[in-house]
């Protein structure tokens, strides 16, 4: 699925994000940027030691903030690796922190002056993030950034591991702009 707003795409896919092709991919890393399981795991399997190498040289990265290193093997320039929380009953800070994740890679982004970016479903796979809140804060915050940054981002595009996380995320960039 596809929209386009204020000249930007907002894409929607089922897929592996390491295969992307897009200048940036972001990593839903933790905040030691240990590498891990998950989209993180694919990630660096993907891309090779160098992405590791640039992780430890930056040491870590709190929850709710983003590091760039280098995509290494990757078709994407650039990995971004943003942290996002643990999810625990939802009160603990949980919606400020991952929008301020996907608003701290957006910025990356725009500062490195790219065209388009690929995110994965941050949060919602190990760190337990229920996905149909998670996406109306992923998608709510992309469409307030590309509307108040016109002509910065071309593509912004959101690579889902599962039909049902697919679902979930059609349904809710339908809601937020019919
Ligand atoms: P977190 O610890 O932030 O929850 P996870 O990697 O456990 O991160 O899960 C985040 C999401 O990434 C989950 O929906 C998971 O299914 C998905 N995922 C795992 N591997 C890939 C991949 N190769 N491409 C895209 N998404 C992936």
């Amino acid at each position: 699925m596809e929209i386009i707003i204020e000249g930007a795409t907002i894409s929607l896919l089922k897929g592996d994000i390491t295969l992307e092709e897009t200048d940036i991919i972001v990593n839903a890393a933790n905040s030691r940027l240990a590498g891990g399981g998950g989209v993180d795991g694919a990630i660096h399997r993907a891309g090779g030691p160098a992405i590791m190498e640039e992780c430890r040289k930056i040491g870590g990265c709190p929850t709710g903030s983003a590091v760039m290193t280098t995509g290494g093997k990757l078709s994407a320039r650039f990995v971004i690796h943003a942290v996002g929380p643990i999810y625990k009953d939802g009160l603990h800070n949980e919606p400020m922190l991952l929008e301020s994740a996907y608003r701290g890679s957006l910025k990356l982004a725009v500062q490195k002056g790219v065209g388009s970016i690929a995110f994965p479903s941050i949060s919602t796979g190990a760190y337990g993030y229920p996905v149909d809140a998670a996406s109306k804060i992923a998608l709510s915050t992309v469409l307030d950034f590309v509307g108040d940054n016109k002509g910065s981002l071309d593509l912004v595009r959101f690579v889902l591991f599962s039909d049902p996380d697919y679902g979930v995320y059609s349904r809710t960039l339908r809601s937020l702009t019919e």
